[in-house]
């Protein structure tokens, strides 16, 4: 992270302390959470997002459990139904910044159903997806990211199955964005947050992230010696989806990190619904109370 922006942090430690809380941390040590919410509230206070202007949605998990970590407004929902909760807050009210985060077994078993039609409808959310590669809360077993052979509670013979690909299928759903970091690197993270917060669709963040209790087959050490920076590959273009889907093929040996695909000149999903076009009104502000009981009708 440049000096201009550690000088601008500082400048703005109060805007950066009000998403501070005084809360018991729950999250074992060491562990990629710790990384993901700091970079999230450095993002937040450079975008010059206050609290009251951003609604945090919370799916089941390690990272879910980030809902009490962190002050504002904050929704803890179902397992693997973040997606659909967030984008019904987003299309209520554009006004708000909508932020949702999931793990990899919410966002890859129970929620990839969400994750396909939020996705294909560019819905305007930021989400980030935790990708620990295994269910840490429930003390560590296999997701449908888990590398194959991991010993894993309930898989003690390793697992037999070949891991997803989280952005090869997310890139096959026509995104509008897709990044990934690192949970090991808060600077860099922290950059691609911003650019995140800034996109008008569905902003796709994965997030490689340590879980030093559980993933012992992919630790943070792992990581270090493969992740690349996007930026530093000669004639890339972020713009061309065949680029981004040839380089997020390798997830074992280069591992490129950064904004890999953006198309801004799609239009998100509220500004394609014909009967929004014109209103200045937001569905909050339509709400009425309608009396349905014949007794309170007279
Ligand atoms: Fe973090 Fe893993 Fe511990 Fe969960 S189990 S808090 S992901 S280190
Ligand atoms: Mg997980």
């Amino acid at each position: 992270m440049d000096k201009n922006i550690l000088q601008k942090l500082a400048e703005n430690s109060e805007k950066y302390m009000q998403f501070e809380t005084d809360r018991m941390i729950t999250w074992c040590g060491m562990c990629g959470n710790f990384g993901v919410q700091n970079a999230l509230k450095r993002a937040l206070t450079l975008e010059n997002i206050s609290r009251n202007e951003v609604l945090f949605c919370y799916d089941i998990g390690c990272s879910g459990n980030g809902s009490d970590k962190i002050e504002g407004y904050t929704i803890h929902g179902l397992h693997g139904r973040v997606i659909s909760l967030a984008a019904g807050a987003a299309i209520a009210n554009s006004r708000i910044k909508v932020i949702a985060e999931a793990g990899d077994g919410a966002t890859f078993s129970e929620g990839v159903n969400h994750l396909i039609h939020g996705v294909r409808n560019d819905y305007p959310i930021m989400f980030l997806h935790h990708n620990n590669q295994n269910y840490g809360l429930t003390t560590g077993q296999a997701s449908a990211c888990t590398i194959k052979g991991a010993k894993m509670n309930g898989a003690p013979y390793g697992v037999y199955e070949e891991p997803l690909n989280p952005l090869q299928i997310v890139l096959s759903l026509n995104p509008s964005f897709v990044a990934r970091c690192f949970s090991g690197d808060v600077p860099h993270m922290t950059s691609v947050f911003q650019e995140a917060l800034k996109h008008k669709g569905f902003a796709f963040v994965e997030v490689l992230q340590s879980c030093p209790t559980y993933n012992k087959e992919t630790p943070e050490d792992w990581y270090r010696e493969r992740v690349k920076f996007i930026e530093d590959k000669k004639d890339y273009d972020v713009k061309n989806i065949w680029d981004a889907r040839k380089i997020v093929d390798d997830q074992e040996k280069e591992i490129y990190i950064g904004v890999l695909y953006r198309n801004e000149e799609r239009e998100n999903f509220l500004k394609c619904v014909q009967g929004r076009k014109g209103l200045e009104t937001e569905l909050v502000d339509e709400v009425e109370r309608v009396v349905i009981s014949p007794a309170e009708r007279g």
